[in-house]
């Protein structure tokens, strides 16, 4: 007869091991495969991805079993794109700018995670020639959606051609931030041009010879645009689901822009972040006098004295002032002392 308490340890044991076993062998293709079609992944389709590879987990052969699983998804039919975005200065750090390599689309690494730069390196993937915002894609249309994306592109031109052919986006693990298409909706809803924010690197032109490259559509505050994704879910446009272990979402890249943009062009307050120190959101809520249709402003939205200081402030930051950036730091910790201690209407 077993002793079924003595036997328990022994148990216990065995399945740790198998556990552990499993974690061992991580997250296998096969498993990615299942998870992304589960998502609404198919085959034929043209997909953007942006990912925190981390939060799905251990995989087993890594970013490239990752890619490998995406292609066998979407077969020779369908394409793959992926931000390969590099490392920018503002315009008033030019002294920075010439100390940095320039970008060299053959040659420099991406900073937007492993999946970016593993596909970048693929000797089948095509890289398009934008200094900032560069992607990389392969498969049936990699050539239409990198095609002309220049120094003298817009910078998300891509996602603009994915929504031409249908395309989807899938963003794994990032939350609610939907990557490279709240820039692009931001574009279109007229809002990046407002704030003459210039993105600045050097770059190799096809000729091989250094360029100056100055983007005002590059960089914006996003960190409220998460916001954007409920409504979105609302509306049933987006697909929720999980590839390994992370939480992801799946949008048709047309329909999400074309609502993003729509909702921020009626209601550009959608884009303002709380941080009394973002020189793009409180430029932005100055130029365009959103003061009165904020919905909970905060004390630096109606305090007149506050707005007339953070815009003069600002004004020379945008210019290059060293004095005005070290002085908004000052106004920042008044702002809190006087939210602590000070009632001011
Ligand atoms: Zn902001």
């Amino acid at each position: 007869m077993v002793d079924r308490d003595s036997d328990a340890p022994d148990k216990v044991r065995e399945m740790q091991s198998v556990s552990k076993a499993v974690n061992m062998v991580g997250i296998t293709k096969e498993r990615l495969v299942s998870d992304l079609r589960k998502m609404g992944l198919n085959r034929g389709d043209h997909v953007s991805i942006a990912s925190a590879l981390s939060k799905v987990g251990y995989i087993a052969g890594g970013p490239e079993a990752f890619i490998d699983a995406v292609i066998e998804v979407i077969g020779p039919e369908g394409t793959l794109m992926v931000n390969t975005y590099t490392a920018f200065f503002q315009v008033f750090q030019l002294e920075a700018v010439n100390n940095c390599p320039p970008f060299d689309p053959k040659l420099t690494p991406c900073v937007t995670g492993v999946v970016s730069e593993t596909l970048r390196k693929n000797p089948q993937a095509m890289r398009s020639r934008h200094p900032t915002s560069s992607v990389a894609a392969i498969g049936k249309k990699a050539s239409f959606l990198t095609k002309g994306h220049g120094p003298y592109a817009k910078a998300r031109l891509p996602y603009s051609r994915l929504a031409e052919i249908e395309g989807k986006s899938l963003f794994i693990g990032l939350g609610n931030n939907l990557v490279a298409l709240r820039h692009e909706a931001q574009f279109r809803a007229g809002l990046i041009d407002i704030v003459h924010l210039e993105s600045c690197i050097n770059y190799l032109d096809e000729d091989g010879k250094t360029q100056l490259f100055k983007g005002a559509d590059v960089t914006a505050c996003t960190r409220a645009l998460p916001r954007l994704v409920p409504v979105m879910m609302q509306r049933g446009m987006v697909k929720e689901g999980t590839i390994g272990n992370a939480r992801s979402i799946l949008v048709s890249t047309k329909e999400a822009l074309d609502l993003m943009t729509d909702l921020l062009r009626k209601d550009p307050t959608q884009n303002l972040c709380d941080d009394i120190v973002c020189i793009w959101c409180r430029e932005l809520e100055r130029k365009m006098s959103l003061y009165k249709n904020i919905k909970n402003p905060l004390l630096f939205q109606k305090n007149i004295i506050l707005i007339q200081l953070l815009g003069l402030i600002n004004r020379h930051r945008l210019r290059g002032s060293r004095q005005a950036a070290r002085s908004i730091f000052v106004v920042m910790t008044a702002y809190k002392w006087m939210n602590k201690y000070v009632s001011v209407k």
